[in-house]
């Protein structure tokens, strides 16, 4: 399979940037992350309130560019209602995404965010596709560091 840039901004990738979901920030929260992606300038503010060890609430804010906040939205998206521990995996999925090869049943599991897969063929932007995943595990460690 070939990659251009052309596919690695497909429609789908720059709707998701354009009208991106759960973007804003939290009133009611018990965790708040902010990373930076200082190789592309990307800054990701992440909140969530987590309850019975689930995300039952989401919402990211910053900004960056295309790949970074289509990220941040899919994620936001695909996470919300999921519990702790699921995320967790979900996580290690999405990294093995850009990075290695999925079996189907994998990508079947990670929904959406697939659509980023074609990252792998530009490392430079890697950084940028997993800041949000990043932030969403430090975000399970903010919170489960306080109780
Ligand atoms: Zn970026």
């Amino acid at each position: 399979m070939s990659f251009n840039l052309t596919d690695l901004y497909r429609e789908s990738i720059v709707e998701a940037a354009q009208a991106p979901r759960h973007h804003g920030q939290l009133t009611k929260k018990n965790a708040s992350v902010e990373l930076h992606n200082p190789s592309c300038g990307d800054v990701l503010v992440l909140d969530g309130y987590f309850k019975d060890n689930k995300l039952v609430d989401v919402a990211f804010s910053g900004y960056g560019c295309t790949i970074s906040q289509a990220s941040a939205s899919l994620m936001t998206d695909h996470v919300l209602g999921q519990e702790i521990s699921e995320i967790k995996n979900e996580v290690m999925l999405f990294s093995s995404l850009i990075t290695d090869e999925l079996s189907q049943a994998q990508k079947d599991h990670l929904g959406d965010c697939i659509m980023l897969e074609g990252v792998k063929e530009f490392p430079a932007r890697i950084k940028c596709a997993t800041l949000a995943w990043k932030a969403i595990y430090q975000l399970i460690e903010n919170y489960e560091g306080q109780k």
